[in-house]
């Protein structure tokens, strides 16, 4: 154990899905406790400590849909999903007592998203929203930076419509280069 309450936090995933369902979003998801904790970001994340970006916990998805891209054809989450950021995360405290709390404070080490972010639970009775900031450091940045000038998969370079236009994907979805 290292304080975190978790064994091996370096190895942690972390994984932004670009998802085109009824209305376009971005999914965060943090690995704990062998699944995936995940938030609805409707506008993506912001570089700018200023800007909070709202955040939406929805239910955990299982471990196996980390590497997932390609197009959910009906059901629930109907649409186009593009792998947008991989990684790991890393909690600064123990992630559990943060959840509970309603505050959870870690650093992102992905290609796009890095360095330290906070998600905070809003004091409101609906349910769970949350409040995603990027915290000052050399990672931060133009509030819009990061969602204007990453367009395309990281996994496989591709556009939405790429994605879209493609066979529908494999039950095991598409796994990212190296
Ligand atoms: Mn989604």
């Amino acid at each position: 154990m290292d304080g975190t309450g978790t064994d091996a936090t370096e190895t942690l995933r972390f994984r932004v899905q670009k998802h085109a369902a009824r209305r376009l979003h971005y999914d965060l998801r943090l690995e704990l406790d062998g699944v995936l904790l995940s938030w609805a970001l409707t506008r993506g994340p912001s570089l700018d400590p200023a800007r909070s970006r709202l955040a939406v916990r929805t239910c955990d998805h299982a471990l196996g849909y980390a590497d997932f891209e390609g197009t959910i054809a009906a059901g629930f989450g109907a649409g186009t999903v593009m792998l947008w950021d991989i990684g790991t995360w890393a909690p600064e405290e123990n992630p559990r007592a943060g959840l509970a709390a309603g505050r959870l404070r870690f650093t992102l080490r992905g290609r796009r998203m890095r360095g330290g972010w906070t998600l905070a639970r809003m004091r409101t009775e609906q349910r769970e929203r949350w409040l995603l900031r990027k915290r000052a450091d050399e990672e931060a940045g133009a509030e819009d930076a990061l969602t204007d000038a990453h367009r395309t998969s990281i996994a496989t370079g591709r556009t939405m419509e790429e994605i879209a236009g493609a066979e529908p994907a494999s039950s095991t979805g598409r796994f990212p280069r190296n």
